[in-house]
């Protein structure tokens, strides 16, 4: 049997599943997401708009969901690290790192 839809592998749909502060769970596509790269690379966050109450937030993005991202296809920057980085933030990175389940919240599947 002929696969008609064999072409349509490279337009695949990727969905991106994330916590939004507000709403829980939620599911993005590569569209609702941007990747800020710090300059040196490897690292940065990851901003998306909340589907439900459209609410911007930015979550840190370690090696690991960089890459994860990266190969979801999202558009990405680099951004210049100096003074782009706030104390608050450092802490929020701080304590995502420290925790078991944090990585848990970034989940990308293919569908
Ligand atoms: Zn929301």
């Amino acid at each position: 049997m002929r696969r008609e839809n064999a072409g349509l592998r490279s337009e695949r749909m990727t969905t991106i599943r994330t916590t939004c502060n507000r709403c829980g769970d939620v599911e993005l596509t590569t569209e609702d997401v941007g990747l800020e790269l710090t300059a040196e690379g490897g690292t940065g966050r990851y901003r998306f708009t909340c589907p439900f109450c459209s609410s911007v937030q930015r979550r840190p993005a370690n090696t690991r969901v960089v890459s994860i991202l990266l190969a979801t296809g999202v558009e990405y920057e680099i951004v210049p690290t100096a003074g782009a980085i706030t104390e608050n933030e450092i802490r929020d990175f701080a304590s995502a790192l420290g925790s078991d389940d944090w990585f848990t919240e970034l989940v990308a599947s293919e569908s």
